[in-house]
């Protein structure tokens, strides 16, 4: 009895230890809750022979955006390069909120509508992002798509805000950045926020870097271990840099007034650096500061006149988000 205690004991003691070696093992076992789809026919579509779907997803973010639609989205709903597309156009119309190429957190929390079209042969495309809820380090961004009387496509917040801010979230297009596809976890600060007071963005060279906001160059050329930086002052205190860069855009001096987005130079590797990748560094009366906790003050809001058909048209889309998952529908059957 004692020698089957003993047994059973090492026994219990030897799991324990395999757990212990295996977290990857553990963490599957409290997977995640899988994403949720689901399509809506909508109608016969314009132009002949395609169908026009709505689909929602809902979900919880993986490390990049490419990754979390590639888990959502199967290819017999959205193949490969349609899925890029519609992350393409998820960053640029969130490109004043959120900052894909950093990578998301894992676990944050996404509602998300969009189109797609379904060809009599089976093709499927990518039409537009109708509606996304959608939580990001804790902040709530919410984008509805309006069907404007003049017959373009606007978006809005929730309440009817522009998403223009006076600041990009990030130097550089999302779509540039390959690593808003990858699986992994992508850290693009090399080095320890703190220690380094800048984000590393890791781009291929040449990359075009763009000023965040409206400013004035203070500073075009090389700088220590930033190597190649411009420097440009902006409202309320505020300086960004750019470092590492391989050249300057042709005609950059200091004193020269840029526009927010405007191309100032290309990413590279000069200075103090491992590889190429950009160094961004963004510092509030000389105290550096991550982007993403600025003030974020908003564009034009929508018009009086289109205010109550905006609202109408966000319940909706709201709706559609609110659903409870229909039966499992076959991609190919409209
Ligand atoms: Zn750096």
């Amino acid at each position: 009895m004692r020698f089957l205690l003993r047994v059973l004991l090492q026994f219990v003691a030897f799991t324990c230890l395999l757990l212990a070696a295996h977290p990857a093992r553990a963490e599957s076992a409290g997977r995640r809750e899988p994403a949720r789809v689901t399509v809506y026919p909508v109608s016969r579509a314009r132009e002949g022979g395609w169908y026009l779907q709505r689909i929602s997803i809902q979900g919880e973010f993986q490390a990049s955006i490419g990754a979390s639609l590639e888990e959502a989205l199967p290819d017999s709903l959205l193949n490969d390069h349609e899925r890029h597309v519609m992350a393409w156009d998820m960053a640029g119309l969130l490109r004043w909120d959120v900052d894909f190429a950093r990578g998301l957190d894992v676990g944050d929390r996404y509602s998300i509508v969009f189109e797609r079209f379904l060809g009599d042969n089976g093709e499927v495309r990518y039409g537009r992002l109708l509606a996304a809820e959608l939580l990001v380090s804790g902040r709530q961004v919410a984008i509805y798509a309006f069907d404007a009387p003049d017959g373009r496509i606007v978006y809005f917040d929730g309440e009817g805000r522009s998403l223009e801010r006076s600041y990009l979230s990030a130097p550089v297009d999302f779509q540039k950045i390959s690593s808003g596809f990858s699986r992994s976890r992508y850290h693009p600060v090399l080095h320890r926020w703190r220690r380094h007071e800048g984000i590393d963005y890791a781009a291929d060279p040449g990359t075009p870097v763009r000023t965040i906001a409206d400013g004035i160059v203070v500073r075009v050329g090389w700088a220590g271990g930033y190597g190649r930086m411009v420097e440009v002052r902006h409202a309320n205190g505020i300086i960004t840099r750019y470092g590492h860069l391989s050249a300057f855009t042709p005609g950059l001096t200091p004193r020269m007034a840029v526009p927010q987005g405007a191309i100032i130079g290309a990413v590279g590797s000069s200075g103090l650096a491992t590889g190429p990748h950009l160094h961004f560094e963004l510092r509030v009366n000389g105290v550096a500061t991550d982007p993403r906790f600025l003030p974020r003050e908003g564009g034009t809001p929508i018009a009086e006149d289109d205010r109550v058909a905006f609202m109408i048209q966000r319940q909706k889309l709201r709706g559609l988000m609110d659903e409870p998952p229909a039966t499992a529908l076959s991609a190919n059957t409209p």
